[in-house]
């Protein structure tokens, strides 16, 4: 499967559909998800655009998942959560329905069950 550029994610980064934006720096921007699972659920999305990890650059990823890491701690203190729960769906049979690279980071409390 190869990666198609006309997709939503694309045209957030480039500011033609509107976002929450919380995080942008030259690698990635970072956006509240439009269907939360979780109050504070937000996407990184990378600008260089793949379509899943499985056909993403080693190099540009590695950037990539130092902003998911610094992201996600800034999530849990902002949310005052216990965990992040942090999730990528490549390809379809995985749950995947946008088809440009992102992690979601899910903040999790204690007191409260997930159902996954
Ligand atoms: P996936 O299912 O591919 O892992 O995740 C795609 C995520 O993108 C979903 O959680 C969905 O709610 C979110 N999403 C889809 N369209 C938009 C949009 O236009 N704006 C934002 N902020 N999130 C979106």
């Amino acid at each position: 499967m190869s990666y198609d550029p006309e997709n939503i994610f694309t045209k957030i980064i480039a500011g033609d559909i509107p976002s929450h934006k919380v995080y942008e720096d030259d690698v990635c921007i970072s956006i509240m998800d439009i269907m939360p699972e979780a109050p504070g659920h937000v996407l990184v999305v990378p600008k260089n655009g793949s379509r899943n990890l499985l056909d993403a650059d080693p190099a540009a990823l590695a950037e990539v998942i130092k902003r998911v890491q610094k992201i996600g701690n800034a999530v849990k203190t902002a949310m005052n959560a216990d965990g992040i729960l942090l999730r990528q769906s490549s390809e379809e049979a995985a749950g995947q329905t946008v088809f440009h690279l992102h992690f979601h980071l899910i903040p999790c409390h204690s007191d409260v069950a997930r159902r996954d």
